[in-house]
């Protein structure tokens, strides 16, 4: 019974990342999530059922279109596994309905993290419409289980804090530092990780962000056409304080 819920959990998260691959292809492109078929990006073909099983039919398909043979990306095998393994470790083994409640929201926001994490990669861009469910989910989450001088205060030096800095550093150099998705995200992650947490998030963020431009522009990857998106360094930082509480509490504690 448990190895059966256990595989019925990451064949679940298989399909639910199948979803994802979905929503970062076509959610900044305002198209259809639903009801329009896949097509081959190359050959424009559309996709019969069996080339859209998760990680299967990559496999079989040895990474190629099944009609012009044009490379399939690894991402998409790559989100569909890492959305799978997220529902089987989230998911209790023995299921009480709080306790699947509870693996519910932080499921959910982990295939939010994963969209904006990939959109904002390929687009620089941290998209409204899924900030306001990751707003509504912190939300909800943080009245039922913080006071709210908590929420309230990290959310607004979140959002605050980060466009002060930002006009300022426009003021001083002309320069737009972080954009408009950045800032509201910082203020949304506010609302779960409290006044110390956001500090943190801010600092690490930019601490990890500044170390990953240096190595690009090291190894003559970065260009001025494509900036370094920074969305990526606030979602890693983000996920490794709410997902590993114990390891971020080692850490918090070298800066306190
Ligand atoms: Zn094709």
């Amino acid at each position: 019974m448990e190895l059966f819920y256990s595989v019925f959990v990451f064949i679940f998260g298989l399909l639910i990342g199948s979803f994802l691959n979905v929503v970062i292809l076509r959610l900044p492109k305002n198209e259809d999530l639903v009801f329009k078929r896949s097509h081959c990006p190359q050959c424009k073909n559309q996709l019969k059922w069996y080339h859209n099983i998760p990680v299967v039919s990559f496999v079989l398909l040895r990474g190629k279109c099944a009609f012009c043979h044009e490379r399939i990306s690894w991402r998409y095998p790559l989100i569909e596994l890492l959305t799978g393994l997220t529902a089987f470790w989230l998911f209790p083994n023995d299921p009480s309905y709080e306790a699947i409640g509870m693996a519910a929201f932080y499921f959910f926001v982990a295939c939010i993290f994963i969209c904006h994490f990939f959109i904002d990669l390929d687009h620089q861009l941290l998209l409204d419409k899924l900030n306001i469910y990751l707003a509504i989910s912190f939300f909800s989450f943080a009245v039922l289980h913080f006071h709210w001088s908590y929420w309230a205060i990290g959310s607004a030096l979140g959002f605050f804090g980060t466009l002060g800095v930002t006009w300022l550093f426009y003021k001083l150099r002309g320069q737009v530092g972080l954009g408009g998705g950045d800032i509201k995200l910082f203020g949304i992650l506010g609302l779960y990780l409290g006044p110390t947490g956001i500090m943190m998030n801010i600092f690490l963020s930019c601490l990890l962000g500044a170390s990953v431009g240096i190595i690009l522009i090291v190894l003559g990857k970065m260009t001025k056409e494509k900036p370094l998106a920074f969305g990526p360094s606030i979602i890693l930082v983000a996920c490794f304080q709410i997902y590993f509480p114990d390891y971020y509490a080692k850490v918090l504690q070298w800066f306190l």
